[in-house]
């Protein structure tokens, strides 16, 4: 990010074409004191704040909100010193929270151009044919998939390596929890044939015990894990401000990144890109529960902060691979699995209490979430955790059976609207009756359950077609979220209101990362974290929401993105 020119200067040339600058003449040292930097007026200001949820106008002095009110008394305020910014009549919301992203820096590879969500293998194998004439050997090759690939009996290790016997090659599943990959892309990141699979995941084998060239959950994501371990240092800068600069544009001020693999090198990534806006890294290991890490370094660096344990408990119903209280609907006798025992649930919750550490866990199925409540329960139920705010992250499978027990202790559900628009898989799945029921959100709010929303997005997904409302879940546009958790479009009765989904996305968003005192809503004395927005997201058309923008986002009372600075 650029370092921030000086204020009168910036505010001159951001503001020449959109906002009416006011400088004010005649100085007085005294004032210039206790003055506030910053007068916001003539906006329509959602502050997120229950007792009063609209204002026209507020005041920022250093990196705080010094108060919050109409135009003509927040005018009041300004002294000599102070910038006026004259919102002319645009929505002002606290800055966007993110809590649940994934920081994947992309590895240097070919990317094969599929233009499809669901590529078909001969199109995947000419693609592959013609990444291996068009580089030199020893070129990763990259592709995103879907679940074609796995249903493909073709699609593995032995045919790959017929068609590229020199060229490493990774074909992603694009939700993120599988791979199909050859000889050489092994060999890459240093997995052996004899290797045991990883606790949590799996390398399906032949019955010779060969990896057949597949990954499954954990198995996976080591591979993940290893790739960013692989990524020149250049490549994870490049892909951090490039993350970083798509939130300030979209008025995100808080990015809760899931740090797969190291969390030190996550950290270190997002320090050296001098993040603008707020980052946590939570903890995502890929080792084993049962040997905990050594206790977690809290480390406070302006922006960049480390905290959490995120364990990720079952899988998706993709692959079949969450863990359901009954069998799938699409006619298979399966019903999934969890990637660990429920003693090993209980590891988990007993080390976030070691740590003095907030736990998340993805959860999908009803019956990882069924187990992982019994797993609360025994390690000392309501009495230990309604405080301790344990994540669940999805928890589309918390049936309205599960939901008092989720409610006594205490847990979040923080949710990614993209996934509603997989809501047709979910009916094919499983089955009309339980999707009826399945991923509960605007009804979770009605029972108390804290909401909070991230955009499941990562970093690492190649440039792909924007027209697609599936592949739309790789990107962080909150506006899209938001439009999707109002206007579900499996579940219409879920939805929730936009001022909710707002809530949701900042207020709620910091109380999952135990902020809320800080930041979440624009209140006096809280964090000045805000987004002056390209449109009214109160009133505009659903179909219009994705195509809002921040024209101005301010972290802590300073600028970091303005709409000419592009
Ligand atoms: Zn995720």
């Amino acid at each position: 990010m650029k370092q921030q020119p000086r204020l009168p200067r910036l505010v001159a040339t951001i503001f020449a074409a959109v906002f009416i600058l006011s400088a004010l003449s005649s100085a007085n040292a005294q004032s210039r004191q206790s003055a506030p930097d910053y007068v916001l007026i003539n906006g329509r200001v959602f502050t997120a704040d229950a007792a009063h949820p609209h204002a026209q106008a507020l005041a920022i002095k250093g990196e705080r909100i010094v108060a919050v009110g109409s135009s003509e008394e927040i005018s009041r305020l300004k002294s000599p010193s102070s910038l006026v910014i004259d919102l002319g009549g645009r929505v002002v919301i606290p800055g966007i929270n993110d809590a649940h992203y994934h920081f994947l820096p992309r590895p240097i590879a070919y990317q094969l151009a599929l233009k499809e969500q669901e590529p078909n293998w001969d199109e995947v194998k000419a693609q592959i044919k013609l990444a291996v004439a068009n580089t030199p050997p020893g070129t990763l090759i990259n592709g995103v998939v879907g679940l074609n690939m796995f249903d493909e009996p073709e699609a593995n290790r032995a045919t790959l390596d017929k068609l590229a016997p020199n060229h490493p090659v990774q074909l992603a599943c694009y939700w993120g929890h599988c791979s199909i990959f050859n000889s050489l892309f092994l060999r890459k990141v240093g997995i052996a044939d004899k290797e045991p699979d990883p606790p949590g995941g799996s390398y399906p084998r032949d019955a010779n015990g060969r990896i057949i060239g597949r990954s499954i959950e954990y198995a996976n994501f080591r591979l993940h894990a290893k790739l960013q371990e692989l990524a020149p240092e250049e490549v994870q800068l490049q892909d951090a401000k490039q993350m970083l600069n798509e939130a300030t544009h979209f008025g995100v001020t808080t990015i809760q990144v899931m740090a797969i693999g190291s969390r030190d090198q996550t950290a270190a990534i997002m320090r050296k890109a001098e993040s603008p806006i707020r980052i946590r890294v939570m903890d995502f290991s890929v080792s084993a529960p049962d040997h905990p890490l050594p206790p977690l370094r809290v480390q406070d660096s302006q922006n960049v902060y480390i905290s959490g344990l995120k364990w990720v408990l079952d899988g998706e119903p993709v692959l079949r691979t969450a863990a359901l209280r009954q069998h799938y609907a699409d006619g298979l006798k399966e019903s999934g699995h969890t990637n660990f025992t429920e003693a090993q649930m209980e590891v988990m919750l007993r080390e976030s209490l070691r740590q003095k550490q907030q736990l998340l866990v993805h959860v999908v199925g009803d019956r990882t979430i069924e187990q992982f409540l019994k797993a609360m329960m025994a390690t000392g139920g309501p009495a230990v955790w309604s405080q301790r705010r344990v994540r669940l992250e999805h928890g589309e499978g918390l049936l309205p059976d599960l939901v008092q027990q989720a409610k006594d202790l205490g847990v979040i559900v923080v949710q990614n609207p993209t996934d509603f628009a997989l809501g047709d898989l979910f009916i094919t799945r499983y089955g009309k009756e339980r999707a009826a029921i399945n991923q509960p959100f605007g009804s979770l709010l009605k029972t108390g359950i804290p909401l909070a929303i991230g955009s499941d997005g990562q970093t690492s997904t190649p440039d792909l077609p924007t027209d697609d409302a599936f592949r739309a879940d790789t990107v962080i546009n909150p506006y899209l979220n938001i439009m999707l958790a109002t206007h579900d479009p499996f579940r219409p009765e879920e939805s929730i209101t936009r001022e909710q989904a707002v809530i949701a996305y900042t207020l709620t968003s910091a109380y999952a990362e135990f902020a809320e005192k800080d930041k979440g809503s624009l209140e006096p004395g809280k964090l000045a974290d805000l987004a002056v927005l390209s449109q009214d997201i109160f009133e505009v058309p659903a179909t219009d929401l994705p195509k809002t923008e921040s024209v101005l986002t301010m972290v802590g009372g300073k600028i970091v993105y303005n709409h000419v600075s592009k």
